[in-house]
């Protein structure tokens, strides 16, 4: 394992942690994550990962993203949620708008670690016991099996796997180019600690109907789209949807935004942060806690597609997720690769 950062920097540890599975796009995606909470969850009792939070409670603040949540349920991702109408929302705790929303869809597949721990973890467990070794510091100039060129060196290896990340230029830059990928960059915030119940699990609202496409691909998805550009064209204009989640000394991560360039500028400006807060304080009950620390991060995005395998040769794979998907698909990915590469 070779990585030019001295500890995971990337897109890992800036995300939320929430492994998703409803509302990823149906048929593979929809699989994948599945697949990869399964890993998750016995990966994360083996590296002594906690999992801090469990499912996800989509809210419906409108009638139209009821309708969404409706047509959802009825589909075969839906056979294990529940549409939970608003004076029982408080079955999964308490704090929200309730009596304001539509209704609400409790989903029980979802598990949350806290990435910026968590991926260190990962990475000490493979190292201690199974054996990985981690090349830190060393950056990947050139990948050919047998060989692949360093900045500490040449590695012997029969086998490369490439995992840029988002960086399209260092390795097999012209195979990376034909995809025609763009860069998105998000912005987050962790809110300081508060008084929370601890039973809600994750909390989605209507925009995220829209840009999940388990629920956006569904007809009624359309209307609800109509009506969220009337209401809210400048959240949709700076790509805002509202996941908040919790870790365990009861703060809120609390996201996100998307807006795409080849080399996204660095700057955070807070009218983006101010649209995700005020997203937030139409679903929370209570006024929204200090931001304790604002970050952002970036990843690979493709118009086409959420993720690709490219196969220069044999002994080589080019593996890219294209999306904000990977912290929820890419154990399931993973295990395609590899099991394609030795059977
Ligand atoms: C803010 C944010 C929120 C997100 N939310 C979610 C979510 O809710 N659910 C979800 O499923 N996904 C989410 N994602 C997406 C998910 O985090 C990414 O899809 C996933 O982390 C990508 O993993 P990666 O290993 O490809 O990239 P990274 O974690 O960025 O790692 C790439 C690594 O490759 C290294 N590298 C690249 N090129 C070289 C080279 N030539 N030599 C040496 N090292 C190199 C980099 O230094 C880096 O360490 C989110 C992402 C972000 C940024």
């Amino acid at each position: 394992m070779v990585d030019r950062d001295r500890q995971s920097n990337g897109a890992s540890i800036r995300n939320f942690g929430f492994v998703t599975v409803t509302g990823q796009e149906a048929g593979e995606c929809w699989r994948r994550a599945r697949r990869s909470r399964d890993v998750w969850a016995e990966v994360a009792e083996a590296a002594g990962i906690a999992v801090v939070q469990r499912g996800l409670l989509m809210i419906a603040r409108r009638a139209e993203a009821r309708a969404v949540l409706e047509e959802f349920i009825a589909t075969e991702m839906g056979r294990e949620c529940r549409l939970v109408e608003p004076n029982d929302i408080e079955t999964y705790g308490t704090g929200l708008r309730s009596e304001s929303f539509a209704a609400a869809l409790y989903s029980p597949h979802e598990i949350r670690v806290e990435s910026r721990e968590a991926i260190p973890r990962l990475a000490a467990y493979l190292a201690e016991r199974h054996d990985v070794t981690f090349r830190r510091e060393t950056v990947a100039l050139s990948a050919a099996p047998p060989r692949l060129e360093t900045s500490r060196g040449t590695l012997e290896a029969e086998t490369i796997v490439v995992c840029p990340g988002d960086d399209f230029h260092t390795l097999h830059a012209e195979r990376i180019a034909a995809y025609g990928l763009t860069r998105c960059k998000l912005h987050m915030m962790r809110l300081a600690p508060q008084r929370f119940d601890e039973r809600l699990p994750a909390i989605m609202s209507d925009l995220g109907m829209i840009r999940y496409r388990g629920y956006s691909e569904l007809p009624a998805a359309r209307t609800l789209a109509r009506r969220l550009e009337a209401e809210q064209g400048e959240h949709i204009a700076n790509g805002v949807h509202l996941i908040v989640v919790r870790s365990a000394d009861n703060s809120l991560i609390v996201g996100d935004s998307h807006h795409y360039a080849a080399t996204p500028d660095p700057f955070a400006p807070t009218a983006v942060d101010d649209l995700i807060l005020d997203e937030y304080a139409h679903v929370f009950a209570a006024e929204a806690p200090p931001i304790a620390e604002r970050w952002t991060g970036t990843y690979a995005s493709a118009k086409d597609r959420l993720m690709l395998i490219d196969k220069p040769s044999d002994a080589l794979r080019i593996v890219l997720i294209t999306s904000g998907t990977g912290a929820s698909t890419s154990f399931a990915i993973a295990e395609e690769v590899v099991a394609d590469l030795f059977g």
